[in-house]
């Protein structure tokens, strides 16, 4: 238990040395007065931890006028506090309290882990240091507080030493020394750079690196003295005891004088081996008594189990010293043994510290897969409701365009139905139509039993008409004629233009009696026409000619020419009249023939 505290004493030692690097930066500023005075303390509390623990006090009383940046930078100050007199337990939650908190300072939050980790380091709880100083490498880049960001690297460099991890001490040491700008920051820079590069194979003796390195930390006793001895476990390695003595004795009195232990022990076992190299048994005994004398306030180190290992070989040589070389054997294997756990531990932190960090990748590796894939099958449901709104939209066009097309050729269609069966003057049927409908109006009279009229009528003197109001004049008369007779006329009377002014009306289910009342109207309809709405004043009429099925039979030629002479006869009777045909007997057949013929002659 005592060699416990005493062992994480000496360890605040160290701790206290770096955070001193830690400076701070300012944050959002909610009270002035107190940030200011937080700061302030903040700066005094390594070269005056007396006033330091003092104004500390003194501030708490105003906790309840803090901001919560100005609560959790106290909280930070406390926790140092704490440390600084041994209650590093009591540190930890409340340094935990700041990591999690939401509106705490990042910058604080950084500066709380780094502390973290130098307390992990101190109870050698490797597996929570590595964690955390996983965490401060990433945020290391976001970093601008340059003292916070040297305080990181000495950290992680350090970190990485003590658990064995040489390479990655070295690449932050190297980090280290390209930004370190005070003495203290490069001589402590060099000197872990030395301890990696030792550790790695990778210094020699003649180093000028060690020499410089020892210049650089002419105010900094213990590390200048740490250099120091990896050049004489150079030489040690080299069986150069010698140069050992030499490197080391004069410095004897200035390592004992930093109380610093693990600095004393390694110094004392290093100079035993090189006197036991010298066969100076006395000597090597001496020191080597020394350091594991010093040895029992720390935790196992290489020195100190080599300084016993060299205890129980002085005293087996020493033939009256058997017993003593037995015990000091029995120590030297158990703290090698302890030691080499001790290792074992660091190195199984450190692989699982990296398994944990590849398993993270991997996952993140898998996740990005995952989104990737999910961001393809988005991408494709993307460009299918694409690809089926672009079909839609062709589809549309498609019909659009059909349809309009559709529309448009309806519309051909029924203008050229329209020219093709109507007359385009008087809106009627034109003749070619008209023989159609006519034709299948007799075929169902036929079939029905039923009887059909036909008026035909033709105006008179209508050349006239023309040439003395104009051809202008006469279309208006024509199309004035149609409408008096469709005004009058039934919904299913069947009004023809069969040629010039010549016209002619079907009238389905109408005897020729009927048809000649009609036609009859139609004459006064005609005659009736006011004229001078068309600019001119005269006279329409029209001679009229009717005849029935009954009377001329079915076949339309025949209907139509009966019609036809039944108006001629109007016309010669002195026009503006309605004729109905009469069918000739066979006595006036015959005498008409007969004045044909002699008309021939
Ligand atoms: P009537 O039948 O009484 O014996 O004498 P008419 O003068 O009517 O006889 P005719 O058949 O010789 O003349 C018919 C005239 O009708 C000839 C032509 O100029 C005119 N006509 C024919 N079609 C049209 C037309 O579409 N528009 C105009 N303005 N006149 C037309
Ligand atoms: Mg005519
Ligand atoms: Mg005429």
């Amino acid at each position: 238990m005592l060699l416990k505290n005493t062992i994480k004493r000496f360890h605040l030692i160290l701790f206290l040395f770096f955070v001193s690097f830690m400076q701070h930066a300012t944050e959002e500023i909610h009270d002035i007065d107190i940030y200011k005075s937080l700061e302030n303390i903040d700066e005094i509390r390594t070269s005056d931890p007396k006033s330091f623990s003092i104004l500390l006090s003194e501030i708490s009383n105003k906790q309840d006028l803090m901001s919560k940046a100005e609560r959790y930078f106290f909280d930070y100050l406390n926790a140092y506090k704490l440390i600084y007199i041994g209650k590093s337990q009591e540190a930890l939650p409340l340094l935990h309290i700041i990591l999690l908190a939401d509106d705490s300072d990042p910058l604080i939050k950084f500066r709380s882990r780094l502390t973290i980790i130098n307390l992990h380091g101190i109870e050698q709880n490797w597996t929570k240091g590595l964690f955390h100083l996983s965490i401060i490498l990433k945020e290391l880049p976001e970093i601008s507080n340059h003292r916070t960001k040297v305080n990181a690297y000495v950290v992680a460099a350090m970190f990485y030493n003590q658990i064995g991890q040489y390479s990655l001490g070295l690449k932050y040491a190297q980090s280290l020394t390209e930004i370190a700008s005070t003495p203290k920051n490069i001589c402590w820079a060099k000197t872990i750079e030395i301890e990696s590069k030792f550790n790695l194979k990778q210094l020699n003796d003649i180093d000028s690196n060690i020499e410089n390195s020892i210049i650089s930390c002419k105010d900094e006793m213990i590390p200048r003295n740490f250099i120091r001895s990896y050049n004489a476990k150079l030489n040690l390695e080299n069986n150069k005891p010698i140069e050992v003595i030499n490197i080391l004795s004069p410095y004897l009195k200035e390592v004992t004088a930093t109380r610093y232990p693990r600095l004393i022990v390694e110094i004392n076992t290093l100079l035993a081996e090189a006197y036991w190299l010298q066969e100076n048994l006395e000597k090597a005994k001496e020191f080597a008594l020394k350091s594991t004398e010093i040895g029992k306030n720390i935790s196992t180190t290489q020195a100190v189990v080599a300084a016993y290992k060299l205890l129980y070989k002085i005293a087996k040589k020493q033939s009256n010293h058997q017993e003593i070389a037995l015990q000091y054997h029995e120590i030297y294997a158990e703290l090698d043994k302890t030691y080499i756990d001790e290792t074992k531990a660091k190195y199984l932190a450190f692989q699982l510290a990296a398994h944990k960090e590849l398993e993270q990748k991997n996952q993140i590796a898998l996740l990005n897969k995952e989104n990737a894939l999910l961001s393809a099958e988005r991408a494709l449901i993307k460009a299918n409701a694409d690809n089926k709104r672009f079909i839609i939209l062709i589809l549309t066009i498609v019909i659009s365009i059909l349809l309009l097309w559709g529309y448009r050729l309806l519309k051909a269609h029924k203008r050229i139905k329209q020219l093709a069966e109507y007359d385009h003057l008087t809106g009627i049927y034109n003749r070619g139509h008209f023989s159609q409908i006519a034709n299948a109006g007799l075929d169902y009279c036929k079939s029905a039993g039923q009887e059909l009229s036909i008026i035909m009528f033709d105006l008179d003197y209508f050349k006239k008409v023309n040439d003395n109001y104009g051809h202008a004049c006469g279309d208006w008369a024509l199309k004035n004629v149609i409408h008096a007779c469709k005004a009058i006329g039934r919904q299913n009377d069947i009004f023809a233009r069969l040629g010039g002014e010549e016209f002619c009306i079907l009238l389905t289910s109408c005897d020729k009696d009927s048809a000649y009342q009609r036609a009859e109207t139609y004459r006064q309809a005609i005659a009736d026409i006011n004229t001078k709405e068309s600019g001119f004043d005269f006279n329409i009429t029209a001679s009229f000619g009717v005849t029935d099925t009954k009377t001329s039979g079915y076949d339309l030629e025949k209907i139509l020419a009966d019609a036809d002479s039944a108006a001629y006869s109007s016309k010669y009777a002195g026009r503006n009249q309605v004729t109905i045909f009469q069918a000739k007997t066979q006595k006036e057949k015959n005498s008409t023939e007969l004045d044909s013929s002699r008309n021939a002659f």
